[in-house]
């Protein structure tokens, strides 16, 4: 697949009369931040945007000059535009900053942002930006809360299905080449009033967004759009609820000296198959079904050893959907996770491992299993196999499968 680029443009060129105070709403402080620095600080630590163009007040030089010097310590940020008398205008300002600054190609997408709405996260600008294609834009909203009524004059005309409506919020992602194809038709039609891109694509002719769909995005409550003063105490409290949330995310950073993990793997008998058991093929009339060789106890050997290096499961590091692993040989992920846990600092003091089957009697194995074992981990440890039937209980008693369990003990290094 080829990379796509994805560009930001922020803007934040509003005079935003609607919020008194000496100074245009973007720049009314949050957390002794200006508001649209919020904003740019999501866009930089998203990690599929590449640029990020602002937009600021086209009548303010010294707001201009200061959003230079407060931008400059965000890597992503190209450059800081001078907005025009209108959104669109400001829009445009910063298509036309994209085009002389940027490598872009027509289906890059291009995500545009208003300035006051600093609680956008990284996660809904990703699944914007996912979004955009050559015959998509994409655009986040909210279902309404409350019922939504039509308004004519003074007299409500009728009740709208609120769950067909949706409040539209930004980032809303265009692909290049539409963008500018929009802007370009808006510029050679004024007069229309846009509100958002969505609204500025909807006023193409028909023809021109035929194979065009809006996709809808599902938008996030706590992105919101600063308008009145009342709106800043509501976002003060998220942000620290959103901090407070950060600090009680477990320190993972955290290596134990010796830590304990536990393994458990099952797999059904099936015809047709070998039945391998701790890298050693065992004699019976069944092999065991699975993506792999299905090896029950190396699997569970394995899932105990990442569980003791705090590595999550054998399916997140050999998931059983990838075709590599195809009747993949378990000796392979045991030697993999041998390696992971020098990786990690560790060392593989000892294992225990049970195997529950009815059938076949397995005592004859076990020391070539220990050895086979032994060989892929490599170094010395101590190995413990065992071998138990469940008394004719359960599916293994029925001879329908076979169950292991495992701990790994190990140290760090
Ligand atoms: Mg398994």
């Amino acid at each position: 697949m080829i990379k796509r680029s994805v560009f930001a443009i922020i803007v934040a060129a509003g005079s935003g009369n609607r919020c008194p105070g000496p100074r245009a709403k973007q720049f009314l402080e949050l957390q002794g931040k200006p508001i649209y620095i919020w904003s740019v600080k999501a866009f930089q630590e998203t990690p599929c945007v590449d640029g990020i163009i602002v937009v600021g007040p086209g009548d303010d030089d010294d707001a201009l000059l200061e959003m230079q010097t407060l931008t400059k310590t965000f890597p992503k940020v190209i450059k800081v535009v001078a907005g025009g008398n209108c959104r669109t205008e400001s829009v445009s300002n910063g298509i036309a900053a994209l085009r002389s600054n940027c490598e872009i190609s027509k289906n890059d997408p291009v995500l545009i942002h208003d300035g006051v709405r600093p609680l956008i996260t990284p996660e809904l600008i990703s699944q914007v930006a996912d979004q955009v294609s050559p015959n998509s834009i994409a655009i986040p909203t909210t279902t309404p809360t409350a019922t939504v009524k039509k308004i004519v004059g003074q007299t409500i005309t009728e009740t709208i299905n609120r769950e067909t409506t949706g409040l539209a919020q930004t980032p809303q992602g265009v692909p290049w080449a539409l963008l500018r194809k929009a802007i370009t038709h808006w510029h050679n039609h004024p007069g229309v009033i846009i509100t958002d891109e969505g609204s500025l694509f909807e006023n193409l002719p028909a023809e021109k967004r035929e194979e065009i769909t809006m996709m809808n995005v599902p938008g996030d409550a706590d992105n919101l759009k600063i308008t009145f003063p009342k709106d800043l105490n509501r976002a003060e409290a998220i942000l620290s609820e959103r901090e407070k949330l950060q600090k009680n995310i477990p320190d993972t950073s955290y290596k134990p000296r010796m830590a304990t993990g536990f393994g458990y793997d099952v797999h059904a008998f099936a015809p047709n198959r070998k039945l391998i058991l701790g890298g050693v093929e065992i004699p019976h009339p069944f092999g065991l079904d699975g993506h792999s060789d299905a090896d029950v106890l190396i699997h569970a050997l394995v899932d105990a050893i990442l569980g003791a290096i705090g590595e999550g499961d054998i399916g997140h590091h050999f998931p059983d959907h990838d075709p590599a692993h195809k009747n993949r040989c378990s000796l392979d992920f045991l030697e993999k996770t041998i390696l992971l846990v020098k990786q990690r600092g560790f060392y593989l003091e000892a294992a225990d491992i049970t195997v529950v089957a009815e059938q076949p009697k397995l005592k004859p194995y076990i020391q070539e299993i220990k050895i086979r074992l032994q060989q892929s981990i490599a170094l010395p440890c101590q190995l413990n196999i065992k071998a138990t039937t469940s008394e004719g209980l359960g599916f293994t008693g029925r001879r329908e499968g076979i169950a292991a369990y495992a701990v790994a003990t190990v140290t760090a290094t």
